[in-house]
């Protein structure tokens, strides 16, 4: 089993969601495994948050994938030009094609983690900037005999 949010080897990490009842077959994917309590937190923190703000919120795996291998791109770039953009594929040593396959691999499972890590930041972020703009309850004295509406 792969990590869900960085495909590294997943090592025992799990999530349901506890937001959503037992019955309901999004509370828990046999894919949602982790390698790392740091995968398994920023994909928690996601999941909450979206569950909590709208029900039917789910992530798109496929899109995160497809901008994970895109940020791939640029150290791909930067590796074949170290090696020389002419030099054909069949040329490589077997060191230098491991090493492009890392490179791409980094790349990839570092922009899944930021993005997930991202992603719960900026919801934290909106959310605390609500309750921060939220007016302060009124102290429930006599000299305030306002009614409020
Ligand atoms: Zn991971």
């Amino acid at each position: 089993m792969k990590c869900a949010v960085c495909s590294r080897e997943a090592r025992g990490f799990g999530y349901f969601n506890s937001a959503l009842r037992r019955s309901d077959p999004r509370r828990y994917s046999d894919r949602w495994v982790f390698c790392s309590m740091r995968c398994m937190n920023a994909f928690s923190k996601v999941m909450e948050r979206l569950t909590s703000v709208q029900e039917d919120a789910v992530i798109d795996p496929s899109d995160l994938e497809l901008a994970a291998m895109r940020a791939a791109l640029a150290p791909l770039g930067d590796y074949v030009s170290t090696i020389g953009m002419d030099r054909p594929l069949a040329d490589y040593r077997k060191e230098e094609v491991l090493r492009l396959v890392e490179v791409v691999v980094d790349a990839y499972q570092a922009h899944m983690l930021d993005e997930h890590e991202r992603m719960a930041a900026k919801e934290r972020a909106f959310f605390e900037q609500r309750l921060a703009a939220q007016p302060k309850p009124q102290p429930a004295s006599g000299s305030n005999t306002r009614i409020p509406f």
